[in-house]
């Protein structure tokens, strides 16, 4: 039985070794990803796809929600199947970066025999097999690694969908996720094949003019706090509207006030519905935004987070806009490039 539930005397390698065991023993499979899919949910997905047909598995992509246009250049990616609720019968599902089995928001997950895959370490171990490396830098990393481990070969379509997922969770290689291995992985993606220039004009240069419209109008909102290191800033429905934006056309907004140099973290709140708001949070170095993001029942990482919240909007902001300055003060920060920093900005715990 490959169910696992002793996780903390089983090391990486051992649930790897699981994880190629199921795939060399089953033979239909499906691979599902987090609602509001991003680029390394969906290419790690797509990845994923293509090794097990590679093998000669039977496998399909399914998602709740339908995919944004930066990712539809993907193989594979028109074939991924807009589902509700689990309506063929498979031998095992991946559930790719989702910290529950909500997340996909797909019904009837929760009785399948479930592989999940992710980075976070806030995921809940909610599979049958959990497999969690949080020292990848995306789930494309770790799918390239099954690969590896699976001996399978490296695909130009496996090539092109996990090098996506690559740039995309560390923001084209500047996040501080993105480790040696990262570039390594990266550099083999490129030697089978893949041409970041032409992937980075896909997901970062195909934009509809929306996107500057709804850009302009968001950062009309940006404040920053006296100290000038929290800044945030909000998107209205009437925003969207406005701009005739679609999904995707404010992906990345958040990072915009890290390019100053003082600002060291970002609140980004967005209205989805009545008195009903998504956040991003964002951070430099050492300030865990995941831990803020958790306080109001969200996760991510380090120093990029995310939550839901309800309510009044100026309250909600004001409680997380504090709870971020607190982590802010809290935090060691350990620059790798201190010079570049005015050293006021060096905060000791
Ligand atoms: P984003 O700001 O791009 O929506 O999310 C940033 C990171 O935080 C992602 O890695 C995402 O997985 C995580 N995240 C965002 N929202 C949520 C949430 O509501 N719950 C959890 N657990 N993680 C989230
Ligand atoms: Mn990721």
């Amino acid at each position: 039985m490959l169910v696992t539930h002793h996780l903390s005397r089983i090391t990486f390698q051992d649930v790897l070794s699981q994880v190629v065991e199921l795939i060399e023993n089953k033979q239909s499979f499906a691979i599902t990803t987090h609602i509001r899919p991003d680029g390394d949910g969906i290419g790690s997905s797509l990845g994923l796809c293509w090794l097990l047909r590679s093998l000669n598995k039977s496998a399909e992509v399914i998602a709740a929600d339908e995919i944004p246009v930066a990712y539809r250049t993907l193989p594979g990616a028109d074939e991924i199947r807009q589902v509700v609720e689990i309506d063929r019968e498979y031998d095992a599902v991946f559930v790719i970066e989702c910290s529950d089995v909500e997340r996909p928001g797909i019904k009837g997950l929760a009785d399948q025999f479930t592989v999940n895959i992710d980075h976070h370490a806030t995921s809940e171990h909610f599979g049958s097999v959990n497999w969690i490396d949080s020292t990848a830098s995306a789930v494309g990393e770790m799918i390239y690694n099954l690969c590896k481990a699976i001996g399978g070969r490296v695909t130009r379509e496996i090539a092109e969908c996990l090098y996506l997922a690559l740039v995309t969770d560390t923001g084209s290689f500047h996040f501080p996720n993105t480790t040696d291995r990262t570039l390594k992985v990266a550099s083999e993606l490129v030697r089978v094949g893949v041409k970041p220039a032409d992937i980075s004009e896909a997901v970062y240069n195909s934009y509809p003019w929306s996107r500057i419209e709804l850009m302009r109008r968001v950062l009309d909102t940006v404040k920053r706090d006296e100290t000038g290191r929290v800044a945030w800033m909000r998107q209205t429905l009437a925003m969207k509207t406005d701009s005739k934006a679609v999904d995707g056309d404010n992906n990345g907004f958040v990072n915009i006030p890290l390019a100053a140099r003082e600002v060291l973290a970002v609140v980004y709140m967005r209205e989805i519905g009545s008195d009903q708001f998504r956040v991003s949070l964002r951070s430099k170095g050492d300030i865990n935004v995941a831990k803020v993001a958790e306080q109001f029942g969200g996760g991510g990482h380090k120093n990029a987070a995310g939550c839901s919240v309800e309510g009044d909007w100026d309250e909600r902001e004001r409680e997380i806009v504090q709870a971020i300055s607190e982590a802010v003060d809290k935090a060691v920060i350990d620059w790798p490039l201190p010079k570049r920093f005015d050293p006021n900005l060096l905060l000791v715990a």
